[in-house]
């Protein structure tokens, strides 16, 4: 399995989120990273390195997921920030007023002057401060996510966008859940775009992938999965609901397994199989998987109890789709675990491949 991962990741290292009223520090940090690194380098798992993508391949990708109006509000998010108030250079940008959608009620199609407005408009928590190396993370991010689809396209059974921030709930014009590009979308559709004529998404995570879904919600050619906390008690509240099954020509290619706080492996691996079950039927021939390990028992923002020794029953699992597959580094905030899991899982996948 070939890794690609980001170099310019801890250029964005956000000092404090905004969680429940108050301002704590932040649970995705650069840490989480370096210990997948270091688990790599004891048990190794192939080649690793970082990408090496075009630049005008890269911007091409990214565009095929995200709003032109919405990466130019990230390329200029953190300088306009900074010319809001000289002082702002010291400290991240945080929304705090948003445009709730509603029929005659706020708009979203005026561009707002006031950059605070504007980070309003595209983002929907104020959980994920962008910092002045956000937008260069992200970008290397998006980087490993299209090297990593490319490494697949060219034949390797799998691959491995080891990056942060994580990705899957960036929507197309909109951040968010830590998230500002998503990883797993740039991966699909680059498959798709390389020939692939149906890619699924499995996505693992604890928490929804809400941007995955929102992005291909009207497709039919890719098949969006997610197994999930059970988004009415569960972050990101709004969506994950199991009656969401696509619109449109998508309507029927987007399935939602959400499950209870408290969830155990036994039930969590029975719906995996609900899930791979899905992906067969669906008849696609490249998966992605947006990998967090915040299903893990000890993790402080999560709610089901997988243990790490679970992780490689789940990437065996994974590889008995017969697929080849990128996987990318979403969540898993238990930092010290975070490398064993991570690694327990690909480890898993690759033995059983
Ligand atoms: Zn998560």
């Amino acid at each position: 399995m070939k890794t690609f991962h980001n170099p310019h990741h801890a250029a964005h290292a956000g000092q404090q989120e905004m969680f429940r009223g108050r301002m704590v520090p932040c649970h995705e940090v650069p840490a989480r990273l370096d210990f997948v690194l270091a688990e790599l380098a004891r048990r190794p798992l192939g080649p690793l390195g970082p990408p090496s993508v075009e630049d005008s391949a890269l911007d091409a990708a990214i565009a095929r997921v995200h709003s032109a109006r919405y990466l130019a509000f990230l390329a200029s998010a953190w300088d306009d920030w900074v010319a809001m108030d000289p002082a702002n250079a010291q400290r991240d940008a945080l929304p705090s007023v948003w445009p709730l959608p509603s029929r005659h009620g706020f708009r979203s199609d005026v561009l707002p002057a006031n950059f605070a407005a504007r980070l309003g408009l595209f983002s929907f928590d104020s959980g994920s401060p962008l910092t002045a190396g956000s937008w260069a993370a992200a970008r290397g991010g998006a980087a490993c996510a299209l090297a990593a689809a490319q490494a697949v396209v060219n034949g390797e059974r799998s691959a491995f966008a080891l990056t942060r921030p994580p990705g899957h709930h960036a929507g197309p014009d909109f951040l968010g859940g830590y998230c500002f590009l998503n990883n797993a979308a740039i991966a699909a559709q680059a498959l798709r775009d390389a020939g692939h004529a149906k890619v699924a998404v499995l996505d693992v995570d604890y928490h929804h992938g809400n941007g995955t879904q929102t992005i291909f919600y009207e497709r039919a050619d890719v098949l969006t999965v997610s197994i999930h906390g059970d988004p009415t008690t569960e972050y990101p509240f709004f969506l994950g609901h199991a009656d969401e099954r696509g619109a449109g020509e998508g309507d029927g290619f987007n399935l939602n397994l959400p499950l209870s706080r408290g969830t155990g492996f036994a039930r969590w691996r029975a719906t995996l199989d609900t899930a791979l079950q899905a992906v067969h039927n669906f008849g696609a021939s490249a998966l992605v998987v947006p990998m967090g390990l915040d299903t893990f028992e000890g993790d402080p923002i999560s709610g089901f109890t997988l243990q790490s020794a679970d992780y490689a029953v789940v990437g065996a699992a994974l590889a008995g789709a017969g697929l080849p597959a990128v996987f990318t580094f979403e969540g898993g905030y238990a930092v010290d675990e975070v490398g064993t899991n991570t690694v327990n899982l690909l480890e898993g996948f690759q033995q059983a491949t």
